[in-house]
């Protein structure tokens, strides 16, 4: 019987619902309670591991799980000696280095001497030392930003995404010190059946990540203007083209688009005579 592998995915916080939501689009059904903490996936040899964001690290490195989804932040707070097999596109953050409006503090060398409050102390301390700036860190667990105000600390480290947080409380940005999103990790060393499970897990979320920044365009357009159409979507390698059942002057072209690039690329189809566009959302993506 094949050895059933556990993912470690967060229970909680910001990258709850979108971590749910990514199993999910990759075709894995489960039930999830706010209770269970382990949750059988019915199509496949996975179990899933509901913990807080912080723990799944821990869980991975353990070797409870083989597999985690949690924020790159968390992953080199912990220190712990994990593969990033892939990065996950939500849970975006920058962990920053901030100081109160009315610092004198302009560049990170001036942090010299000052008490830095921070979730994240591990990642602090050794970003200060690399810069050669001695720094004294306060490891807090939340509510980093007031520090100041409460003069427990005279600048802080923390996440940061709009950036609105640490502006109503009055903070300035001064430095980053690491872009952050959901990774999904592994051991380095999971090898034989496991490793053969994990690597297809991994193809499986890794193809939704593609999937998302991606767009399926069809149309219809006149076969004389296929050359102007194929340099306005290149494609994977070339756009597939079909000759239409009862035109033979006219093609029915298929295409893959950047998300980013479908408002800018439609009316320049269209201009070029395309007819009966399409946009479709792919659901999974292996290039
Ligand atoms: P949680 O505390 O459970 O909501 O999860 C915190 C994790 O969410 C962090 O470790 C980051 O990886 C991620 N994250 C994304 N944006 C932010 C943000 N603006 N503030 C804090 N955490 C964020």
């Amino acid at each position: 019987m094949t050895r059933r592998i556990r993912m470690a995915v967060p229970n909680k916080g910001r990258l709850k619902e979108p971590s749910t939501a990514l199993l999910r689009q990759a075709g894995l059904v489960f039930e999830q309670t706010d209770r269970a903490l382990s949750v059988p996936v019915r199509n496949v040899d996975l179990e899933l591991l509901f913990v807080r964001t912080e723990d799944v690290c821990e869980m991975v490195a353990d070797g409870v799980a083989e597999l985690g989804i949690t924020g790159l932040d968390l992953l080199t707070e912990t220190g712990a000696d994990l593969e990033v097999i892939s990065e996950l596109n939500y849970g975006r953050c920058r962990l920053t280095a901030a100081v109160p409006n009315a610092s004198p503090v302009r560049e990170l060398a001036e942090f010299d001497g000052l008490r830095v409050a921070t979730s994240h102390p591990r990642t602090t301390a050794a970003f200060f030392e690399k810069e050669g700036v001695a720094v004294t860190t306060i490891a807090l667990r939340g509510s980093v930003e007031v520090a100041p105000k409460l003069d427990v600390a005279d600048a802080i480290v923390d996440l940061v995404s709009s950036g609105s947080t640490m502006k109503v409380n009055g903070l300035r940005p001064v430095a980053n010190l690491l872009e952050s999103q959901a990774v999904l990790i592994s051991p380095h060393d999971v090898n034989g059946e496991v490793g053969a499970l994990v690597a297809q897990m991994a193809t499986m979320l890794t193809a939704v990540v593609a999937a998302r920044r991606k767009r399926y365009v069809l149309m219809n357009a006149p076969a004389a203007a296929l050359d102007v159409i194929e340099n306005i979507i290149p494609g994977f390698d070339a756009p597939s083209v079909v000759t239409l059942a009862h035109d033979p002057d006219k093609v029915a072209i298929h295409s893959v688009v950047d998300a980013n690039d479908v408002w800018t690329v439609l009316p320049k189809l269209k201009e070029a005579g395309a007819s009966g566009i399409l946009v479709l959302p792919i659901q999974q993506l292996i290039a």
